[in-house]
């Protein structure tokens, strides 16, 4: 349980993030739902009875102003969980360099911006922080240069900080979906011929959801997890398995 804990979960609007939000209220937590999508983010926000903020990750400020804004109304910070994100399926000739830079920013600039804004809070209440990595920070993916870039330096981020941190009391931890049903993945998932792809290097022959996702978030933020730090944790039907 998450009783009195006070989370942060960044893109939460939709998503993994919903599921993460919805898991950690369920679990006594209050949590403050912060998203660039402002009226998608409100909706949800009150439909879980939760906090909503506009954040966007890209911009550090922005997120040292919500982190910040947080403490000051809570009194502390618990969970950092940095969730937000986007994709890419563009190989390295396909791709311009504008996407490069958007995908980048968003999936690692976005997560060292959560990280560096929380850690100074979670020190003081011996937090965690949760991000979100993919399938494709662990292994290669089909097509998706920029993707595997961001999440790859998500996994290797994740470990750093939580040596760095671990005599502090901050843990520090990843989870690495496979494909998970969300607004992001809809289209993807919908086409036979990546379904059959899918199928091919999953065991479990299915693509994931949301709800599976967040109740391996609510352990990593719970003292069951106490003794887990700069792990990677792939949920992902057995894909990095095989
Ligand atoms: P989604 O696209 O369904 O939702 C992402 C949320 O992030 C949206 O609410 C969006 O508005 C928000 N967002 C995007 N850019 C933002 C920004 N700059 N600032 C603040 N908020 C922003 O995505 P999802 O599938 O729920 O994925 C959530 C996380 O999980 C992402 O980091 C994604 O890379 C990762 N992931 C997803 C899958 C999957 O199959 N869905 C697999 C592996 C990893």
């Amino acid at each position: 349980m998450l009783d009195d804990d006070i989370a942060i979960v960044t893109g939460g609007a939709v998503g993994i993030g919903n599921a993460i939000a919805r898991r950690f209220r369920d679990e006594g937590a209050t949590v403050v739902i912060a998203d660039i999508d402002e009226a998608t983010g409100a909706e949800t926000a009150d439909d879980l009875g939760c906090e909503f903020q506009h954040c966007d990750v890209r911009e550090y400020d922005q997120v040292q102003a919500l982190v910040d804004g947080v403490v000051d109304d809570h009194g502390r910070l618990d969970v950092m969980v940095n969730n937000a994100g986007i994709s890419s399926v563009t190989s390295v000739e396909e791709m311009d360099l504008e996407e490069w830079e958007a995908v980048l920013e968003t999936n690692l600039d976005g997560v060292m911006h959560g990280t560096k804004a929380a850690l100074p809070h979670l020190t003081e209440s011996n937090g965690c922080i949760i991000n979100l990595g993919s399938i494709y920070g662990l292994v290669g993916g089909k097509g998706a240069a920029s993707y595997s870039a961001a999440k790859g330096g998500v996994v290797n981020f994740t470990q750093q900080v939580a040596i760095d941190y671990a005599d502090e009391g901050v843990r520090v931890n990843s989870i690495c979906p496979g494909f998970v049903e969300t607004p992001m993945t809809e289209e993807l998932l919908e086409s036979e011929r990546f379904y059959n792809f899918l199928e091919q290097k999953t065991p479990m022959d299915r693509h994931g959801q949301p709800e599976e996702i967040a109740p391996v978030a609510a352990f990593l933020a719970s003292d069951d997890a106490s003794y887990i730090t700069g792990a990677n944790v792939p949920v992902d039907g057995g894909w990095t398995a095989f």
